[in-house]
């Protein structure tokens, strides 16, 4: 590896430790209930759940699992709870899956990283990553998309030719 690489691996290291960098704007998931799957999205209207307590509620155990993962990098308040929501139930569901990631997976996200000299814009869309910095139209990787891998893991789809 050459030192360019090496740098841009080393800040990744340290920006993953540091996830209030990042603030999601959109995103996509699909999310393995204990029943079926379901989709959720965030977005300028705010949450989404295709499940069946979403649609009575507003407010489900999958989201208040997405907002005790990601608190740091989603910067918004939790949904409240419901009239008549099973909060008891809920919690506890919402405790556990947060501790059973493989549930998640992104489909999609754009998200704002806050780098050492400036904002960033990095996306993952249906055909892989994308990011405004000069590092990722030089090499098609930047210190961001390594960072957002190390967050999430397993949570990411498998990209064709990803790292
Ligand atoms: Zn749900
Ligand atoms: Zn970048």
């Amino acid at each position: 590896m050459d030192y360019g690489t090496i740098s841009k691996i080393e800040k990744a290291r340290r920006y993953a430790e540091e996830p209030e960098r990042i603030t999601f704007n959109h995103l996509t998931i699909e999310f393995k209930g204990d029943n079926s799957s379901y989709n959720i999205s965030l977005d300028e209207n705010g949450w989404h759940c295709t499940c069946p307590g979403f649609h009575s509620h507003h407010i489900c155990p999958h989201i208040m699992s997405l907002e005790r993962l990601f608190s740091k990098m989603l910067k918004r308040d939790p949904l409240p709870y419901a009239h008549g929501q099973n909060v008891v139930s809920d919690v506890e569901k919402a405790a556990r899956y947060a501790h059973e990631t493989d549930r998640i997976r992104f489909i999609t996200f754009d998200v704002v990283f806050k780098g050492n000299n400036s904002d960033h814009h990095t996306v993952l869309g249906h055909d892989g990553w994308d990011c405004d910095c000069s590092d990722f139209k030089r090499s098609a990787y930047c210190s961001h998309t390594i960072a957002l891998e190390r967050i999430l893991k397993n949570m990411l789809p498998q990209l064709a030719g990803g790292s």
